[in-house]
């Protein structure tokens, strides 16, 4: 593929949506000119163009906080493209993780990181033990209670799966994930531990290349 192929704007630019790899937050939008892609394709960091400061720039050159770029996408018009990275430290300059850190409106709170949030509630409980915490007495009794724990749930799992009963299937199995994640913490076995795993059984996917 030709980087003749993408549709700059008027100033010669792209806006670039960067999202971190291992999680999908978004964590801010740049442009980048022809020179910007080049040298991301050459280094492997992110490089965009600084419109208010009109000249290329090295994300992190002077925060530190740089991104390895894993994957660039480009979409279905050719006018945007999608960094997926893995970010050295924050990504907005105020030092928020991600430059979306403004809730303009909310229908309801994202689902998407509460596994993480789980897990990160789950570590501070072994860590420290709050008495009357379910984790914290969890750790106190040990693997075996846990490893009880998981066969339980998996029965309950599949006693709910036999009856056909979406409700409860659903409440079995976060059961089921919580106490993993339980057994996982106390085994030193991460959530993405388990997603390499599953990435690396899938087959390999063709990319376009730009040069
Ligand atoms: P850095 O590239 O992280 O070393 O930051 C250098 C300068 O770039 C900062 O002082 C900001 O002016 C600007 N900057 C850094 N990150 C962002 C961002 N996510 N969005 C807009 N400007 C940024
Ligand atoms: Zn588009
Ligand atoms: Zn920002
Ligand atoms: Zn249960």
């Amino acid at each position: 593929m030709d980087i003749n192929t993408l549709s700059f704007n008027e100033n010669g630019l792209l806006p670039a949506i960067v999202q971190d790899e291992q999680t999908g937050e978004v964590l801010m939008l740049a442009y980048m000119n022809k020179e910007a892609i080049e040298r991301t394709l050459e280094t492997g960091e992110a490089w965009f163009y600084s419109r208010s400061r009109q000249q290329l720039w090295h994300k992190g050159a002077t925060s530190g906080n740089r991104q390895l770029v894993k994957r660039i996408s480009l979409d279905c018009d050719n006018d945007t493209l999608l960094l997926q990275v893995e970010p050295i430290g924050p990504a907005c300059h105020t030092g928020e993780q991600s430059c979306f850190f403004q809730t303009i409106q909310e229908e309801q709170p994202s689902v998407n990181s509460v596994v993480g949030e789980v897990v990160r509630e789950i570590k501070e409980r072994r860590d420290n033990a709050v008495k009357g915490s379910y984790t914290s007495y969890l750790f106190q009794e040990g693997v075996d209670k846990i490893l009880k724990k998981i066969g339980e749930e998996t029965t309950e799992v599949v006693i709910a799966a036999k009856n056909r009963d979406k409700d409860e299937l659903a409440n079995e199995l976060a059961d089921l994930t919580y106490h993993t994640l339980v057994l996982m913490e106390l085994l030193e076995v991460s959530v993405e531990d388990v997603k390499k795993v599953l990435r690396d059984r899938r087959p390999k996917k063709e990319v376009l290349r730009v040069e």
